[in-house]
């Protein structure tokens, strides 16, 4: 199978969930994710259409976009990719993090806020992101746990963080065979969205990140509005 062909694929399935949903096809991105994958896939996707990619790690990233710059159009053409960060990002990391990626969507803590705010500022630019929850207790997984005071205070600070776009929230649920038994997370978070916009009405915090290669049908189901599909288009990651 190419790329195209999994694209094809992963859009049908994409289209079908939209379908069952009732919800136009329009209200759900595609996120590509290539972390590990040579530059080389990412324009392979992106002359199948795809606009959005996800990368984990800066340095990894940095590498990357060097060939990426030189493809013809990926950054410059009327629809230019967009290069999400979905890995965990360490405060000290913020500047780098800013030069390179066009959305921030693991933003775990008040600090790394505060850290990409002065470093969007310093850019001259109003950075693009999400805020990460916290659902399951595993410790891999990072983010803010609903209704804690950290949480509180971020939503609170962020319309005075004026070079951050706030856009909604991402989240990773367990990984579980029975992609059943993750609808409730994804229904969680949605939940969780619906009431932070009412308490927050000054906030719009529409984006809901969710849904990966296994679950993503569901995620959809549930209200996702940006799936990150990494497995169903790249195939198999190297084991580290
Ligand atoms: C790797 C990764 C994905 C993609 O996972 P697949 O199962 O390969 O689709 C999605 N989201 C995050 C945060 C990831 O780290």
């Amino acid at each position: 199978m190419s790329i195209a062909d999994n694209i094809a694929l992963v859009e049908e399935e994409i289209a079908a969930a939209c379908r069952r949903a009732g919800r136009p096809r329009a209200d759900v991105r595609l996120m590509a994710v290539s972390k590990t994958h040579p530059p080389e896939w990412i324009v392979e996707a992106f002359a199948n259409g795809v606009r959005l990619f996800g990368e984990n790690r800066v340095q990894e990233y940095a590498g990357k976009r060097v060939a990426l710059a030189a493809a013809a159009g990926l950054f410059t053409g009327p629809e230019p990719a967009k290069i999400h960060c979905i890995g965990p990002l360490q405060s000290n990391k913020a500047v780098r993090a800013v030069q390179i990626f066009d959305v921030i969507d693991t933003v775990d803590s008040l600090r790394l806020a505060e850290r990409l705010e002065q470093a969007a500022a310093e850019a001259g630019k109003c950075l693009p992101m999400s805020i990460e929850i916290k659902l399951s207790p595993e410790a891999s997984k990072h983010g803010f746990i609903p209704d804690t005071a950290e949480l509180n205070q971020l939503l609170e600070r962020l319309p005075d963080l004026h070079h951050l776009d706030a856009q909604g929230f991402m989240m990773v649920p367990p990984f579980v065979d029975d992609i059943e038994r993750v609808r409730p997370y994804f229904h969680q978070l949605l939940l969780l969205r619906d009431s932070i916009a009412r308490r927050y009405p000054r906030l719009a915090l529409n984006e809901l990140s969710m849904g990966m290669s296994h679950d993503f049908p569901v995620a959809i189901e549930e209200g996702a509005t940006l799936v990150r599909i990494g497995t169903a288009i790249f195939g198999a990651r190297p084991s580290k």
